[in-house]
This record gives structure tokens, sequence and C-alpha cells, in this order.
């Protein structure tokens, strides 16, 4: 089956890579499993030894022709667009412990399907999925690096997120122009106790422009609410939004 490069289709061929990242998700018989692009069915065929439920999405109908045989009382493959899906009925609608996110992600639209999971009203345990090296590198990078920005602030205040390993370009076919890297997120236990909406507009507003300073990002009434928090922390009032911990934005929308 030729490779749909429009659908991000790099397909996963290195046995030990597929293994590495099954093994990464830890899920029990009672847990459920969202798989998002199972394309052939390389991470699919070894999710479905967990045990656990597991409902995979995948926008290429020519995918029947490998996925339809995987079907089963416990496994079930949607034909649908991750992002057209409406996640949070049909996961009130289940049964499950814990909820599991496994996917070697369509890089094009890597940023949309990752928002999307974690703007969902029902929360999900933990992620293991792989993205594009310079991708993950956002997602873990630490404050005062070039790498930091709103995305890095928005996983790291809800989950712990950690770079597990890079699969080389050559895993792949057709093989992708730059190498992956597999993430594991997982879910901070105390994550919920401040506005999710409120703490991401923050957060987008203070990187809007990433070179000016948060002063000249923020509006006046939200920057003044926020001034006497830096002065008694000791932190500059020139500061700019990639010098401050995810630790410090939680504090932000606590104030404003
Ligand atoms: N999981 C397979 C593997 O590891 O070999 C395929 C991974 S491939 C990088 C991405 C898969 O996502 C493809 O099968 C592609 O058709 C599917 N896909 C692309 N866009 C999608 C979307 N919007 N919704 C669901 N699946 C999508």
């Amino acid at each position: 089956m030729k490779a749909k490069k429009s659908l991000g289709q790099n397909f996963l061929q290195d046995n030990n890579v597929i293994d590495k990242i099954v093994n990464s998700v830890d899920v029990s018989e009672d847990d459920l499993i969202i798989e998002i692009g199972p394309g052939q069915g390389a991470l699919t065929k070894k999710l479905k030894n967990k045990k656990a439920s597991l409902i995979a999405f995948e926008i290429d109908e020519r995918m029947h022709e490998c996925l339809d045989q995987l079907v089963d009382n416990k496994t079930t493959i949607i034909f649908e667009d991750i992002l057209s899906v409406d996640l949070n009925k049909l996961l009130t609608e289940k049964k499950y412990n814990k909820l599991y996110v496994v996917a070697n992600l369509p890089y094009y639209i890597t940023t949309p399907i990752i928002e999307k999971l974690i703007n969902l009203d029902i929360k999900i345990d933990s992620m293991v999925v792989m993205v594009q090296n310079e991708v993950a590198d956002r997602f873990c990078a630490k404050p005062k690096t070039r790498d930091y920005g709103y995305m890095t602030v928005l996983l790291n205040a809800f989950y712990k997120v950690e770079k597990l390993f890079i699969v080389k370009n050559t895993c792949f076919i057709p093989a992708p122009k730059v190498d992956s890297a597999v993430i594991k997120f997982n879910l901070k236990e105390k994550n919920f106790d401040y506005d999710k909406e409120k703490f991401k507009k923050l957060v987008s507003l203070s990187f809007a422009h990433k070179r000016k300073t948060l002063k000249n990002n923020l509006p006046d009434d939200i920057w003044k609410k926020i001034v006497p928090y830096l002065v008694d922390k000791d932190i500059s009032l020139s500061v700019r939004a990639e010098e401050l911990s995810t630790d410090v934005y939680i504090d932000f929308s606590n104030l404003v």
C-alpha cells in the first residue's frame, strides 16, 4: 500500500522500537487505550496483548484491509478524523478505570492533536506518543532555552513530561527527513486546582510576542495583579515569558 504523505504516513518497521513503545504503556485489563492513527496496525497488534480495551481512530479507509482483522470484543477501530471526533461524548459513555493514549502521531497535526487531548473535560492518565525529535525537545524544554514556549508550559502544568528515547528515521517506511522521539506524559495529581481556561489564556498572552517583555505582552489589568508577586519573588519587572517556570504561571493564574 502506497503511503500518503498528506496524511503523515510513516509506518514503523522496526520490531524493537514497536516493543519498546508498547512496553512503555503500563495498562491493566480494566483500562482503556485510545490509539491515534493505527495505520497498518504495527502498534495495535501488540497493544492488544495488553488485554485492555482499545479504541483506535484512523482517517484512511484503505487501512480496513489491515485493521478489520484486529477487531474483537475489546478492540474497536473507528474510521474518522481524530480532530473531528467528540471524544468527551465517546469517553463519557465508556466504562474504564484509567485512560491512556498511544500514538505514532501524524506529524502534520501533532500540535492540534495534543491540544485537543489536553483540552478534554475527561482527564487522560498517561500518554505515550511519538513525535518529531525537535517537537519532543520543545515539549520537554527548560525555561530560558530557545525551545521553551506556550506548549511547554501548558503540557508541564498538566503532565510530568519525559522523553523516553529517540527513534532513527530509518526505522520507518517511508523514512521521514528527521528523527523522532517517544515521549511519555503522566498526569500530575494536583493539576485541576486552578481554572484551566484562565491558565491557557494567560500563558498564551504571555508568549504572544517572544521578543517582548512580559509587561508588554500582558494587558495592563493583568500585569498590575502580578507585579506584587514578581517583586515579592525578586523577579525583574522586565522579565520575558520564557524565563519563568510553569509553577510561576500557575501562581499567576491564581492571582488574576
Ligand atoms: N501507527 C502506525 C505506525 O506506527 O506504523 C502509523 C503511524 S503514521 C505516522 C500516522 C497514521 O495516522 C497514519 O496511519 C495516518 O493515516 C493516520 N492519520 C493521519 N491523520 C489522521 C487524522 N486526522 N485522524 C486519524 N488518523 C490520522
